[in-house]
């Protein structure tokens, strides 16, 4: 038995999947529940479905963490100046 996070492999293409998230309408409409799928696997299902080929906006979740000057991410709450 493993102890690797179950939702850290792509069950569609076997790849790496990182921590994310979409609408559940959109989700729902391109997979099914309980799914676990790579953001690139979800991009390629959505558009099967909907026929809608898109530019996918990237950002990371709250509580959001600036990048210094130097590429490190910011301690949360910290507000760069
Ligand atoms: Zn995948």
């Amino acid at each position: 038995m493993s102890d690797a996070d179950p939702q850290a492999t792509c069950e569609i293409c076997g790849g790496a999947n990182p921590s994310w998230h979409v609408d559940s309408d959109r989700w729902n409409t391109a997979l099914y529940r309980g799914a676990i799928a790579c953001p690139s696997c979800f991009i390629e299902a959505h558009e099967a479905a909907t026929g809608m080929r898109s530019t996918w906006a990237l950002v990371p979740s709250t509580p959001f963490r600036w990048i210094d000057d130097d590429g490190r991410p910011t301690p949360f709450g910290e507000v760069l100046r």
